[in-house]
C-alpha cells in the first residue's frame, strides 16, 4: 500500500536505518542515498489527520471490528510511531480545545481554551494568542484548509484558525475565519454546525449573510452548493461528508504553487462504540485514498488524536463480531456512563494516557518515542524547514525542538 518509490532518498535511508523498509525497496528507482544525505528532506505539503478521541484502544478495536483481526488499519502500516502526551497545564485529562491547541501551536494551555496561552482564564479573560501552524502557512503564502464532520467552530477545527478564551463562543470563533491575522486566512473551510453557529451569530447581531457580504465571500450551506469556480470555498452545512469534502479540499489545495496545509478531523468518540469505531475505520480508508493522491517525497502525512478515550476490549474471539450485544444496548436507549457489551466496555470519558502518532513522508522520522503533544508542532515546522517566532509563551514551548 505504501508508495515507497516516492520516498526521497533520505527518507528512505532513514526508514531503512529504523528497519522499516525492506532492503528490496532500495532498488525501486530512488537515487542513491548519498546524493542528498546532507540536507534533511523537506515537506512542501503537510496533511494532519485528527481522529478525535482515538487513543491506542480505539485504533485496536476499530481494526478488530472492521477486519476481525488486529493491525489491519492503513495507518498501522506507516513506518513512524510515537506516543503523544496530551495533558493541559493544570489537569491530567485533556479536552479537544487544549489537545488540538497544543498540537497546532506548540503551547499547552487550559481545557476549554482555543489557541491562547495558559494565561487565559476560561470564559473570562483572553490569554496570549498562540500562533497556529495554519497561520504560519498562511503567512508564507501556502494554501490552507480545514475539514471536519463536526461543527466548523468545534474546538478541534477552531484551534487552527481562531483564538478564544472559551470553546463555546462560536459567535466569536467563526467570524475569525474571515479576519485572519496572517495571509488571507483559511482558504478551504468545510464543516457542519450550521443551525447553532447561525444562532450564535444572530445573538451577536450578525449572521451568515452579513459575514458573506462584509467579506465578499459566500458561505454555502452544502458542499454541492459551492461552485467549482470558487477556489476558496466556505461550507457550513447541517452535516458534512468528510470523504467528499477532503477529496475536494485536496483538489483545490494541490493547485498551490507553494504547498499547502490541510487538517482533516473526524470524530471518533466511542460513547456510541459502533459509531465511533466506524468513523475511525472510515477515516483510515480515506487516509489510504489521500495517500494515493499525494507525492510522499514532498508531503508529510501525520495521524494523531487530541486525547484518548476510555474504551477497552476485554473479550471476544476470532470469527465472532467484536460488538456482540451492541444492537440490544442501542435498542435499550444506548444511555449510561458505562457501556457494557459482551467484549467491549466503555467508560464515557476522556482519559489521560498517551495517544498514538503515526507518520509517513518527509519529516516523519521526528515522530518516535514518548513526547509531549507540543512536539508535533515542531515536527511539522521542521518538516517545512520553518523556525517558530519568538513569543512570550516560549517558555512553555518545550516540545517544539527536535530531540
Ligand atoms: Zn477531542
Amino acid at each position: 500500500m505504501m508508495t515507497l518509490r516516492r520516498l526521497t532518498a533520505l527518507a528512505l535511508s532513514a526508514a531503512l536505518a529504523l528497519g522499516a523498509v525492506p532492503a528490496a525497496a532500495q532498488d525501486a528507482g530512488a537515487p542513491p542515498a548519498a546524493a542528498s544525505a546532507e540536507a534533511p528532506a523537506r515537506a512542501r505539503n503537510v496533511i494532519l489527520f485528527l481522529a478525535d478521541a482515538a487513543g491506542v484502544p480505539t485504533l485496536s478495536a476499530a481494526s478488530l471490528m472492521a477486519y476481525g483481526e488486529p493491525l489491519r488499519l492503513h495507518v498501522q502500516t506507516w513506518p513512524h510511531l510515537g506516543l503523544s502526551e496530551t495533558s493541559p497545564v493544570d489537569d491530567f485529562v485533556s479536552d479537544s480545545a487544549n489537545g488540538m491547541s497544543a498540537i497546532v501551536t506548540g503551547v499547552k494551555t487550559r481545557n476549554g481554551v482555543i489557541s491562547q496561552g495558559p494565561d487565559a482564564v476560561r470564559g473570562r479573560t483572553d490569554g496570549t494568542p498562540t500562533k497556529t501552524l495554519l497561520e504560519y502557512a498562511e503567512q508564507r503564502g501556502l494554501l490552507t484548509g480545514v475539514v471536519t464532520n463536526m461543527a466548523i467552530t468545534d474546538a478541534t477545527p477552531a484551534a487552527n484558525y481562531a483564538h478564544a478564551n472559551d470553546r463555546s463562543k462560536w459567535g466569536e470563533i467563526f467570524p475569525q475565519a474571515f479576519t485572519p491575522r496572517f495571509g488571507d486566512g483559511v482558504d478551504v473551510l468545510f464543516g457542519a454546525g450550521r443551525d447553532e453557529i447561525g444562532e450564535q451569530l444572530a445573538a451577536r447581531g450578525s449572521g451568515f449573510d452579513a459575514l458573506s457580504a462584509a467579506h465578499d465571500r459566500p458561505i454555502y450551506a452544502a458542499l454541492d452548493a459551492a461552485p467549482a469556480s470558487n477556489l476558496r470555498p466556505v461550507v457550513v452545512a447541517d452535516e458534512m461528508d468528510v470523504h467528499a469534502a477532503t477529496l475536494r479540499a485536496l483538489d483545490l489545495l494541490q493547485r498551490s504553487p507553494t504547498g499547502y496545509f490541510l487538517v482533516v478531523e473526524w470524530d471518533a468518540h466511542t460513547d456510541d462504540p459502533r459509531r465511533g469505531l466506524q468513523n475511525m475505520v472510515d477515516l483510515d480508508r480515506l487516509i489510504a485514498e489521500v495517500q494515493a493522491r499525494v507525492d510522499l517525497s514532498d508531503t508529510l502525512l501525520l495521524f494523531t488524536a487530541d486525547h484518548s478515550f476510555a474504551l477497552q476490549v476485554d473479550g471476544g474471539r476470532r470469527g465472532q463480531p467484536l460488538l456482540e450485544g451492541y444492537d440490544a444496548w442501542k435498542a435499550s436507549g444506548g444511555e449510561g456512563e458505562i457501556v457494557r457489551l459482551e467484549n467491549v466496555v466503555v467508560n464515557d470519558t476522556h482519559t489521560a494516557e498517551e495517544v498514538p502518532v503515526l507518520a509517513i513522508g518527509p519529516g516523519a522520522e521526528g515522530v518516535r518515542g514518548y513526547f509531549p503533544n507540543t512536539r508535533l508542532f515542531g515536527v511539522m515546522m521542521d518538516a517545512w524547514g520553518w523556525t517558530a517566532d519568538a513569543t512570550p509563551s516560549n517558555e512553555v514551548r518545550r516540545g517544539s525542538s527536535r530531540p
